[in-house]
């Protein structure tokens, strides 16, 4: 099967009976080819560099690996693992997973950190043994301004994880606070980054965090392409966008999509649009108040809104199992980026389907380069 499914079982990695026990809740029946060939090194300490295509469960790894290396009942008040990614809401959503993966472990507290909330919660819960996790996810800015106060220890990490590894590395004001907070752990620890697009550069920065990694890397990009998707492109006139999306809404028969835009006001004016036509939509980007961005990316999740307008914030690492449609509306400017956005359709090999609008020059580079270096021809 394309994912990769063996008849290996997560029963056979011998992991804790209480993640067994969650695994079956999550309705996970067997590992996909990725979780087969990292958790068993993962859950021996080892250091991971592992590039997987999106949507076959890169995620599951880091969190069963910690995981199972955690304490049942674990020290009051002491951090041991450090989950970092590029975004709130996939940090929002990592916590999520290590909850539903940790059901049946009631003493390990798990705690997601980032900007655009008050401080003064973080602290509080900082400061009380009762309340501090044990996990903390979050993004790099708010970790690093906990830690930089002294507020949250990182003495005693055993666990470094990084998700979306090249995106967090190639922006130098993320990798900045990145490496700062890296400083603040220990020497010895378990370094663990993932991605479906890791460069030959990035490789060797991610490199330099780690020990002899086990390095799991797709050898040929084409492989990168997800056979569950049929991708489409349509050339058309920048003013022909809107009526082209209505006409296709109307058509499509999608459970949920999402629709790319490459800047927050268009964002805004799409989604208002899509409203005024009667599609109940819903738009996600920075110039939202964080709560509201949460909220948003709930509902979505939880399939009470169908059409999501968003900027890049939701191109990668956001997982809505019913997303079936994926539209650039904008074509992104780079074909890593497409790669992640239209990864958001056909999670775990289901099917999917995605559509480009392509209007100028600058959109035919990229189709080209996407074409070229993934080695499909868009239809
Ligand atoms: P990635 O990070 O590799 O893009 P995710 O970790 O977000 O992928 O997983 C994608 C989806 O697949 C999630 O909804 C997850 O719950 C599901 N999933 C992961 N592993 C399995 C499995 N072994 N069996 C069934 N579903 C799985
Ligand atoms: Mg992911």
């Amino acid at each position: 099967s394309y994912v990769g499914i063996h008849s290996t079982g997560f029963r056979d990695f011998l992991l804790k009976d209480e993640l067994i026990r969650a695994i079956t809740d999550c309705g996970f029946e067997h590992p996909s080819e990725v979780q087969q060939t990292t958790i068993p090194q993962a859950i021996l300490g080892n250091d991971v560099l592992c590039q997987a295509k999106s949507g076959l469960g890169k995620t599951a790894v880091f969190v069963l690996a910690t995981l199972q290396q955690l304490d049942e009942k674990p020290e009051a008040g002491v951090a041991t693992v450090l989950v970092m990614c590029h975004t709130r809401e996939l940090a929002y959503q990592i916590k999520n997973e290590y909850n539903r993966f940790a059901k049946f472990l009631p003493d390990i507290k798990v705690g997601v950190f980032y900007g655009g909330t008050p401080i003064q919660e973080d602290i509080r819960i900082l400061k009380d043994k009762e309340t501090h996790p044990h996990i903390i996810v979050g993004t790099p800015g708010r970790i690093n301004a906990l830690v930089r106060d002294k507020v949250l220890r990182l003495s005693n990490l055993k666990h470094f994880v990084l998700d979306e590894c090249d995106k967090m590395l190639d922006q130098n004001d993320m990798r900045n606070d990145v490496q700062t907070i890296f400083r603040a752990t220990p020497a010895h620890k378990q370094v663990m980054m993932f991605s479906a697009t890791l460069s030959e550069e990035i490789k060797l920065t991610c490199k330099k965090f780690m020990q002899s990694p086990l390095e799991i890397y797709i050898d040929n990009e084409k492989k990168l392409t997800l056979h569950g998707l049929q991708q489409y492109y349509m050339k058309l006139e920048e003013r022909e966008k809107n009526r082209k999306l209505n006409d296709l809404l109307d058509t499509l028969e999608f459970n949920q999509v999402i629709i790319f835009v490459r800047s927050t006001q268009r964002c805004t004016e799409l989604d208002k649009l899509l409203r005024e036509c009667n599609f109940p939509s819903t738009a996600v980007h920075s110039g939202i108040g964080q709560e509201e961005r949460i909220k948003r990316y709930k509902e979505f999740k939880d399939f009470q809104t169908r059409i999501c307008v968003s900027t890049d914030i939701f191109g990668r690492g956001i997982d809505v199992e019913r997303i079936n449609v994926a539209i650039n509306y904008d074509m992104p400017d780079k074909a890593d980026s497409y790669l992640h956005r239209v990864g958001r359709a056909g999670r775990f090999g289901t099917k999917g389907l995605s559509i480009s609008f392509v209007s100028n020059p600058d959109d035919e580079t990229v189709l080209k380069e996407i074409e070229k270096r993934f080695e499909v021809e868009l239809p």
